[in-house]
């Protein structure tokens, strides 16, 4: 089934990414939606989704787009994720991920190929986007090991047809303009990790009062918070999750509240 993978991978108790509707593959229109989520998780990395039959088509891009036709970027086949996955921005808190979610860039995409799901099969998947910030005509192409041509990355040892190539074709959008570092902040809300962070933050406590208890969390976040500050370059004032019924009071993050066992 579609998005299975997807939802193995999560505990939606947990975590604020959209669980997905069930995918109604109907016929779509030729223009759909595109957009680039930037991941502080582990390793930051640039995750491009591509909307077609009911899902968002994902490759994980470590080091982001480049619209220099010279370079060929490493581009991880990931799993289908839902089409409102793309709208998603903030933290995630615990498990697969876990850390903060941008949403870079957005916009329509269409294919320059009649055929997506031959392309896809074929490895070799021509495209136009039309984002803030990307736009114009790009090849997806999937790379076997070393079969990428020279100065193409290396893929990983375990790789199983997952390597692709994400190259842009020269035309009026190509360039040598570093997009990454020149256009670094949200196209949703203009901020940059930080930001996010910390306005997700009430939100967050509030969703996870419930449930597990912000104990395991509050320890998860102080990580996700450090890994944020050393990334911008500025530190964060993070407010003590508050307990049920409890006012909020200053605490240190990695230290829980006390609570009495039964109490959930
Ligand atoms: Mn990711």
């Amino acid at each position: 089934m579609p998005l299975d993978k997807y939802r193995a991978k999560r505990d939606f108790t947990v975590s604020p990414e959209p669980a997905g509707a069930e995918v109604r593959r109907a016929p779509r229109p030729r223009k759909r939606v595109f957009c680039v989520q930037k991941h502080l998780a582990s390793r930051l990395h640039y995750d491009l989704r591509l909307e077609h039959d009911g899902v968002l088509l994902s490759w994980a891009v470590p080091k982001g787009p480049s619209l220099d036709p010279a370079d060929k970027r490493l581009a991880v086949h990931v799993e289908d994720h839902p089409v409102e996955y793309g709208e998603f921005e903030g933290i995630i808190p615990d498990g697969y991920g876990a850390g903060v979610v941008m949403v870079w860039d957005r916009g329509t995409w269409e294919p320059e190929v009649d055929d997506v799901d031959a392309a896809l099969a074929k490895g070799d998947l021509k495209l136009r986007l039309d984002g803030y910030k990307l736009k114009g005509s790009w090849a997806l192409v999937r790379t076997r090991g070393w079969g990428g041509g020279r100065g193409a990355p290396r893929a990983p040892a375990e790789d199983d047809g997952r390597s692709w190539l994400l190259i842009k074709h020269r035309d009026e959008w190509s360039g040598a303009l570093d997009i990454t570092e020149f256009a670094p902040m949200s196209v949703k809300s203009g901020g940059d990790f930080v930001d996010i962070l910390t306005a997700e933050l009430p939100a967050f406590w509030l969703s996870h009062r419930e449930g597990r208890g912000p104990a395991g969390l509050a320890a998860s976040l102080a990580q996700i918070v450090e890994k944020v500050e050393k990334y911008e370059g500025r530190s964060i004032a993070v407010p003590a999750p508050a307990a049920p019924g409890r006012p909020v009071r200053k605490a240190k993050l990695a230290r829980a509240p006390r609570r009495k066992p039964g109490t959930g």
